[in-house]
């Protein structure tokens, strides 16, 4: 509508170039609303959907307000390392024509590095078990930190890391500017708002940049056909770029390893996969080298993969908010995107908890013939251990014909 221009919200020209030369013409609602809040120096609670520019929304007034100096003035944690990654990226091309150092810190890699680069940087983005080390160590002090933020704090809260932002609080000074970003809020969050928010003023979007670019389907299918069925459309459909997402990490892995016994080519990611092979997935993916990514959701999170034209939820997981998260993935920013999910008995709750929850505009496609593939579920290699329960039972079951009880997960 009358959203202001970022000239017109007061940032700097050199941002503004370099925005523009990332392809940011003008502000997006969560952003027009955020900037003029964390420009005026008080604690923000900013909440919108994935793929509406958080990151710019809280990066862009920072990067001018803040200057190089010789202390770190800014820390930004997040969940994951791809994510914190993800960030530094975006923030390093926003702030391309600043003199503003960054240093991105992670577990699983060497401290060196981030020791040196730490020295000079401004701003800090990292995970909190990483940071926590270096707060330890003394490799990192943030006696002179003006800003705190939590990207993906809901997220960060769900993977138990509100203790470690505890800690981590207790280093930097009592009087800096808090900044909490989320696509949803809710929970534990309230702890950090109630104990370490001075006030905070919410900033909230329900738009989606680019909700009306988003065609969602779903299929009703027997179980044992729903690998061919994936197989079927991702022959058939005109896509690009194709995430397919998978509720656990065994079925990424089953799901992959099958569709390259189709010939079908595909990289994986997920949650239990070291480091830099994750990095290297989603390097391959963004390059377009890969034209497939078969993921759990955990690992994709927040994550900004350009160009994702289709979305296959291979099956749901319980959480009904998971499925607004990965379809978020796709039609970001202006592009246009198909989502697809399969559905077979099992799926048919959570698929009820989505609808319950959310209005989106579903449609059901029927499709009759496609032809049926061979799927081997193989070895279950980690015998006993919780986190793959449901699928032993699944496993060497093959094709199976016959009611599959949908089981509650
Ligand atoms: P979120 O954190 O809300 O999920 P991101 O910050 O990852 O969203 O942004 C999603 C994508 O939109 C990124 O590729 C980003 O560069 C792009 N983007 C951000 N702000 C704008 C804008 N104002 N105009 C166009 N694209 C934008
Ligand atoms: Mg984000």
């Amino acid at each position: 509508m009358e959203n202001k221009t970022f000239k017109q919200l007061g940032i700097n020209d050199n941002i503004i170039k370099a925005l523009s030369e990332c392809g940011i013409k003008e502000p997006t609602d969560i952003q027009s609303q955020s900037i003029p809040i964390i420009k005026s120096g008080k604690d923000i609670i900013g909440k919108s959907k994935t793929g509406s520019g958080k990151t710019a929304a809280f990066g862009i007034p920072l990067l001018d307000s803040l200057k190089h100096s010789s202390r770190v003035q800014a820390l930004i944690l997040a969940p994951t390392r791809e994510l914190a990654l993800q960030i530094s990226g975006e923030l390093e091309k926003f702030g391309k024509h600043t003199e503003l150092q960054f240093a991105t810190v992670f577990g699983g890699v060497s401290m060196h590095h981030q020791i040196r680069k730490i020295r000079t940087a401004d701003i800090v983005i990292g995970t909190p078990g990483r940071i926590l080390d270096h707060l330890n160590q003394k490799t990192l002090k943030l006696s002179g930190l003006t800003h705190f933020i939590l990207d993906e704090a809901d997220q960060m809260v769900d993977m138990g890391f509100i203790r470690d932002i505890e800690r981590i609080l207790k280093y930097t000074p009592k009087k800096k500017q808090m900044i909490l970003f989320g696509a949803t809020l809710s929970g534990e969050i309230g702890l950090i708002r109630e104990k370490y928010m001075n006030r905070p003023i919410v900033a909230e979007s329900e738009v989606h940049v680019t909700e009306d670019y988003l065609e969602q389907y779903y299929y009703n299918v027997q179980k044992h056909k729903k690998f061919s069925l994936l197989v079927h459309l991702l022959k058939t459909e005109k896509a690009n770029q194709i995430i397919v997402f998978c509720s656990n990490i065994r079925t990424v892995e089953v799901v992959s390893k099958n569709l390259k016994s189709q010939g079908i080519k595909a990289g994986m990611i997920h949650g239990k996969m070291n480091q830099n092979k994750r990095i290297r997935s989603i390097k391959e993916f963004n390059n377009g080298n890969q034209s497939i990514l078969v993921a759990s959701p955990v690992a994709a999170r927040g994550l900004d993969i350009k160009d994702v034209s289709h979305i296959f939820n291979y099956d749901l997981s319980q959480d009904p908010q998971e499925y607004v998260h990965r379809v978020g993935r796709t039609a970001r920013a202006g592009e246009s995107g198909k989502a697809f999910t399969l559905l077979s008995a099992r799926d048919h709750p959570a698929f009820g908890q989505i609808l319950q929850n959310y209005d989106l505009n579903i449609q059901e496609l029927q499709i009759d013939n496609f032809p049926i593939v061979k799927f081997e579920v193989g070895e279950s290699r980690q015998r006993g251990n919780g986190r793959f329960r449901g699928h032993r039972s699944r496993s060497r079951s093959g094709p199976r014909r016959g009611r599959v009880r949908s089981r509650s997960r």
